[in-house]
């Protein structure tokens, strides 16, 4: 996608902070972090999101999270944990899937709350998503 920001980073038309590349994926550091180290991991073939992205792309990506992304926060940042979240449609910046690895350390102030006041009952939710 000619017009889309990540696949110009991926071409090299963007420079980005790259963490770890290879044929499939490439994983930078997020030029608006959320805290000391939040990597964006892309696939490097364009899709839009969760839903249109194979599963096997999906997989390798997680892999990678597991067996480098996360092995390497964890030596070289020292962090206490790993929040992983990613947007679809509403609430995604770029529309190219990416997977949000941000790290966490000891009594930060990291929230990931909607306001109250929007949220229903749990039991009426509960009853239109129950299968019947
Ligand atoms: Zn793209």
């Amino acid at each position: 996608m000619s017009d889309c920001l990540f696949c110009k980073i991926i071409k090299g038309d963007i420079p980005s902070y790259t963490v770890y590349e290879d044929d499939l994926i490439k994983a930078f550091l997020d030029v608006n972090p959320n805290s000391n180290g939040h990597i964006l991991v892309i696939p490097k073939d364009h899709y839009e999101n969760l839903f249109d992205t194979p599963d096997e792309v999906i997989l390798e990506m997680v892999r990678r999270i597991k067996t480098i992304l996360y092995p390497l926060l964890k030596e070289k940042l020292n962090i206490a944990g790993l929040t992983i979240c990613q947007n679809n449609y509403y609430g995604q910046d770029v529309k190219h899937y990416h997977i949000h690895l941000i790290p966490r350390y000891n009594n930060d102030a990291f929230k990931c709350n909607f306001d109250k006041e929007q949220i229903s009952d749990i039991k009426k939710v509960f009853d239109k998503l129950k299968n019947e």
